[in-house]
């Protein structure tokens, strides 16, 4: 492709969208497929046959030589076995290239080897994907050439999900029927469906490959198990929003030509506050299908990085002691009419709709602020909430000033009467327009914000997909909408009822609105007078999966049946007692096999350099003490070493389960902890030539 283009040229050019549907399928087949995306009605298998011919002839252009049913097991990333389009052979040798209607609805991976919680015992090794058309299908280029990606949903034989997909397209479900009911009340006759919108901002670390490859803990684990920190960290706060340096630029050129061309509209794009940290926010989207392209932007930032001679870290945490990477999940609601529901206009106290919708949802977040938490627990996570960088691990709602005033009003006299205006920002400089200024500021240390028009949950980790808390989201404000038209319905005078309910859950839930500074101590003390959930670690947040308000909660909006929640369950913990035993089998190989070793040839260099000192005659006390120095944190690092071989062995003998991934939560975390603190001491003494790995300054400062 030539240097500079129109991005409106490529956009969605692999993409099999509308305006593709449109020119390709027959009148009948494209209506017939529109109602199926847009009503859920189910597609014959005749219809089916066409659609997928054209898909395949589409694809075949597009230089496609497979197909794959792409789905997203409960692994956190995506999923896909190819098929090739071929037949077999005709008598004369020659193949023809096929893709019925069977083949694009559904598939049948083997799917014994993707976790299932129990959900499916090995020898029942049946898993089902079926095409999800709400979510357009694709062609993607890579290494393996061209393959026609078809988004799927994927479940056991008995029904059950086994991906996240499915229990989305639930959520998103039942958030429809409940907004719908509950804008009927406000006499609105006229939207159809009611969607989630979801814009996740992704954030990433990009360091050269040549270097990660010498990092076996990197290569591992995907985050840095030692390591010093380097003269300069973050504190300059040069790296966020600066001037990106031109490998980088060069890659972020291609990373966006890439998605483009999926459809997917990658729109922001800069350094973050961490040095080698940058972000990427596409425009936001239907939550499905930001969900499947935010899996996209995971993956192209990977592959992409690769073509650069660089890796790309998703994980959350990859240097201890400078930020970590998050993952900004801005969700609203809107109508296929263009209403979004988080609108206040300019005079909220008046929007009596939109105050019961924002203290819906309050009341959503504040009964079920456990399950939000869990929905962004994840090994990777525990290192950032509640560090000072990322949110605190307390949920709690930044409303800003202008709807915190509204809400004071309506706690004290019952109704709210003015709403603080944003008024103009003046520059003092006469050549500077005047702007208009926001009514509220912006929060940084809250969880949940409201941002205008959207809240942005911001505990979400950066490697996790976004699918759990956008399950969680939709269903619990799908419950508090629920509750709230269950009441509004009876009610003889609707403007009375409705502005008691307001008036109501304001008061009942308005401990969960916290406007002020998330890091400080002063809130964790607050928080715990209010009696917020402080969840620490992800061991602990998971068993909010399961508990009765949560089964009742998911089964009653048939987003989980209780079997699905408990298989749920079951891979977290597994999930989390492997990723900390690959961390600690990591650690103990690093610190056997290359540091202790290092640290030997370099006590084994200064006794020499000693003894040589000694011998001419001279003063011999600096190196001496070096010597000691070094030779006492090796004794220290190898007594650490032996410890953690130990309580993992433990470990690794007890069985599955809480238990397990608490023991490697209470015990076996602290253990590494205790063999970095010496390492990471002995990287400042022992001379740089001789430690076996990049240093953070070479990983962070030299991309
Ligand atoms: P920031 O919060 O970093 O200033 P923005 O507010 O511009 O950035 O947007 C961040 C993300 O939120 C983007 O992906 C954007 O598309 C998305 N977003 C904007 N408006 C909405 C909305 N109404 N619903 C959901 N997401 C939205
Ligand atoms: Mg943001």
């Amino acid at each position: 492709m030539s240097e500079y283009y129109n991005v409106a040229d490529i956009f969605g050019e692999d993409v099999f969208t509308d305006k593709v549907m449109q020119e390709r399928l027959p009148k009948k087949v494209y209506k017939a497929l529109k109602k199926t995306i847009e009503e859920g009605t189910e597609l014959d298998l005749a219809t089916a046959d066409v659609i997928a011919a054209a898909m395949k002839d589409w694809a075949i252009e597009k230089g496609a030589t497979h197909y794959t049913h792409w789905f997203q097991p409960l692994t956190g990333v995506t999923a896909e076995k190819h098929d090739s389009f071929i037949t077999a052979p005709n008598p004369d040798g020659t193949i023809l290239m096929e893709f019925s209607g069977k083949e694009l609805i559904k598939g049948e991976p083997d799917a014994s080897s993707f976790p299932s919680g129990g959900l499916r015992a090995t020898f029942e090794a049946r898993g089902y994907t079926a095409w999800d058309c709400t979510s357009p299908a694709f062609v993607r280029h890579d290494a393996a050439g061209a393959i026609l990606c078809i988004p799927t949903a994927f479940c056991s034989y008995t029904g059950e999900a086994l991906d996240q997909k499915t229990p989305l397209l639930r959520s998103m479900e039942a958030i429809n029927v409940q907004s719908l009911r509950l804008l009927r009340l406000f006499g609105n006759t006229t939207s159809k469906k009611v969607t989630p919108s979801v814009g996740p901002e992704q954030e990433y670390f990009l360091v050269d490959e040549k270097k990660f490859l010498q990092r076996k803990d990197l290569i591992f684990t995907g985050r840095t198990l030692f390591g010093a920190m380097p003269p300069k960290g973050q504190e300059m706060d040069d790296h966020y929003f600066g001037t990106i340096r031109q490998r980088i630029a060069s890659f972020m050129k291609d990373v966006n030509e890439q998605l483009w061309k999926l459809g997917v509209s990658a729109k922001t794009q800069h350094n973050e506050v961490a040095p080698a940290q940058h972000e990427l926010a596409p425009i936001y989207a239907e939550a499905n299908v930001a969900v499947d392209h935010n899996q996209i932007i995971m993956q192209t930032l990977k592959r992409v990085a690769c073509q650069h001679g660089m890796k790309c870290l998703l994980h959350e945490k990859p240097f201890a002691g400078v930020n970590g990477s998050g993952k900004h999940n801005n969700w609203s609601i809107t109508t296929d009419d263009g209403i979004n529901l988080l609108e206040p206009g300019k005079t909220p106290h008046e929007n009596i709709q939109f105050l019961l919708v924002l203290t819906c949802i309050l009341k959503a977040v504040d009964i079920h602020a456990d399950l939000l938490r869990e929905s962004a627990a994840d090994p990777g996570n525990d290192h950032r909430l509640g560090a000072n960088e990322a949110p605190p691990a307390i949920i709690s709602v930044f409303l800003g000033e202008q709807l915190e005033d509204v809400f004071t009003q309506l706690i004290s006299t019952g109704t709210a009467t003015h709403s603080i205006k944003g008024g103009v920002l003046e520059t003092g400089v006469k050549t500077l327009p005047n702007l208009a200024k926001d009514a509220t500021d912006r929060n940084r240390t809250s969880p949940f914000a409201f941002t205008g028009n959207k809240f942005e949950f911001r505990m979400v980790g950066s490697r996790d997909s976004i699918a759990s808390p956008n399950i969680v989201l939709n269903t619990i404000v799908a419950e508090a909408f629920s509750d709230a038209c269950d009441v509004l319905e009876k009610a003889e005078n609707f403007d009375e009822a409705v502005h008691d309910l307001i008036k109501q859950y304001a008061k009942e839930h308005q401990r969960i609105i916290f406007n002020g500074n998330g890091y400080s101590d002063e809130w964790v003390e607050e928080a715990e007078r209010r009696g917020l959930p402080n969840i620490k670690s992800m061991v602990e947040a998971i068993p909010a999966l399961t508990t009765d308000k949560s089964v009742k909660l998911f089964e009653k909006y048939g987003v989980f049946t209780k079997a699905e929640l408990v298989s749920r369950e079951e891979i977290k913990y597994e999930t989390y007692a492997k990723t900390i035993n690959i961390e600690a089998k990591a650690m103990i190989d690093i610190a056997s096999k290359q540091i202790i070793p290092a640290v030997i040839k370099y006590t084994k260099s200064l006794a020499d350099t000693v003894n040589a000192v000694v011998q001419a005659g001279a003063e011999a006390s600096v190196q001496i003490e070096l010597l000691n120095e070094t030779s006492a944190l090796l004794s220290d690092t190898k007594v650490a070493l032996a410890k953690l071989i130990d309580v993992a062995a433990q470990a690794g003998q007890m069985s599955e389960g809480p238990e397990q991934a608490s023991y490697f939560h209470d015990v076996v975390v602290p253990a590494m902890e205790e063999l970095r603190a010496p390492v990471d001491e002995l990287e400042m003494i022992v001379d740089k030539e001789m430690w076996p790995m990049p240093s953070y300054g070479d990983l962070i400062f030299e991309v």
